[in-house]
């Protein structure tokens, strides 16, 4: 019995299968046999049938940092001439528009969160940005989102005090309501930076989830030495606190400003306490030396950060341009390096998701893995980042959740 048959793929570009999937796994990869003529209905066993055409198999993407409840992905563009002063003139800016932003945060989450399925992505994690001003209103948007799409993808919400824990009053409490209301992750924001008291808001964020039993995810825009002093005060409650797993370092750009021997020796902590590593994929100093944490052991995902909202005129939910600005920031050339942006990208989230998910050599599409895949035509992985083509399958779960751009 197979509840799904995906014939004539090239998983990650190799010879041509027919693949079987059984309830949310994959059950079986076979040579593509041509003269089969599989449709639904037409072999009994068969539910659902979905004709390949020679397109790459891949495992779907999966976001590891995005901001749904900042998008404003399918409005009107935002004239935007923010100076780039501090993080607060962008707090600022986005504080005085986004109850005025022409959609409410549901229906702008939804749609960003619908149009990124579309492109292929199936896990995701997402900010939900909670402070004194929004109180839980955005965390309520992103939540509402998430269930829209129940069916298509599974999303995670960290409640996220962009604003930091200390300099407004009321927003720890802010965020353990939002704990007690079905987020997933605790997030915190340059512990030195914003808050000017790491201890203490590296204390609260570790207390919320040591209590709640969720995960931790920060924003370490710190660069170099403050950005290592930062991430030491991390690892040193990863260890007491025995969090391993369970703990991401989110853009982490002072990993690109410290020197080899301190990088090297950070990796090495970050891989023996399953510490993981997002990026966004930035420009200039954020840039992460991405081979070189993959070669380190370092669970490691990408994400689309906020898209087109009061922060950025970038991003458009699509994974697959983001791994092409992955595999561009990184100078990557080499079709096996760019395979690993994408892999990055697709299987590196899942596991920063879920570090259950095992490192095989079947890479995200072989038997027993979850059949969360995208078909994207292609001759090559490499080419199809290069390409970012239409077209694609999206499977969640073993169903068909996407065609062609269109939801189902
Ligand atoms: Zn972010």
């Amino acid at each position: 019995m197979s509840d799904l048959v995906i014939s004539d793929v090239r998983p990650w570009g190799g010879d041509p299968v027919d693949v079987r999937v059984s309830g949310r796994l994959i059950a079986a990869l076979e040579p593509h046999d041509p003269t089969a003529g599989r449709a639904a209905g037409a072999e009994e066993d068969i539910v659902a049938h979905v004709n390949g055409a020679g397109r790459l198999l891949l495992p779907s993407f999966t976001d590891t940092h995005v901001h749904l409840d900042s998008t404003r992905v399918g409005l009107p563009f935002e004239p935007n001439e923010v100076e780039r002063r501090s993080l607060w003139s962008f707090i600022r800016n986005d504080r005085d528009n986004w109850r005025s932003a022409g959609a409410s945060v549901t229906d702008r989450a939804t749609h960003t969160l619908g149009r990124a399925i579309a492109h292929g992505m199936t896990r995701a994690r997402s900010y939900a940005q909670i402070d004194a001003d929004c109180g839980l209103e955005r965390l309520e948007g992103v939540l509402a989102a998430r269930e829209a799409h129940s069916d298509r993808a599974d999303v995670e919400v960290v409640a996220f005090p962009q604003a930091g824990l200390l300099v407004e009053p009321g927003v720890p409490a802010f965020i353990e309501e939002g704990l007690r209301s079905g987020v997933d992750l605790v997030g915190g924001i340059d512990p030195c930076a914003l808050d000017k008291d790491p201890r203490r808001h590296l204390d609260i964020v570790f207390e919320l989830a040591d209590r709640y039993g969720v995960g931790v995810d920060i924003h370490l825009h710190e660069p170099a030495e403050l950005g290592l002093f930062s991430a030491q005060q991390i690892i040193e409650r990863v260890r007491a606190l025995d969090m391993r797993g369970r703990v991401t370092i989110a853009h982490a750009f002072f990993l690109s400003g410290i020197s080899e021997g301190q990088r090297a020796h950070v990796l090495s902590e970050l891989v023996e306490l399953d510490i993981a590593v997002t990026t966004v994929a930035p420009s200039g100093r954020g840039t992460l030396p991405l081979l070189e944490i993959l070669d380190a052991g370092v669970r490691i995902g990408l994400g689309q950060d906020g898209q087109r909202d009061y922060w950025s005129p970038y991003g458009n939910t699509d994974m697959l341009d983001r791994t092409w600005q992955l595999a561009f920031t990184n100078g990557l050339r080499r079709d096996s390096d760019i395979e690993r942006a994408l892999e990055t990208a697709t299987l590196g989230g899942a596991r920063v998701i879920d570090p259950s998910l095992s490192r095989t050599s079947s890479r995200g599409v072989g038997v027993g893995d979850a059949a969360d895949l995208v078909l994207v035509p292609g001759e090559y992985p490499a080419s199809a980042v290069m390409d970012r083509p239409g077209d694609r399958t999206v499977i969640h779960a073993g169903r068909i959740v996407s065609e062609a751009g269109e939801l189902l």
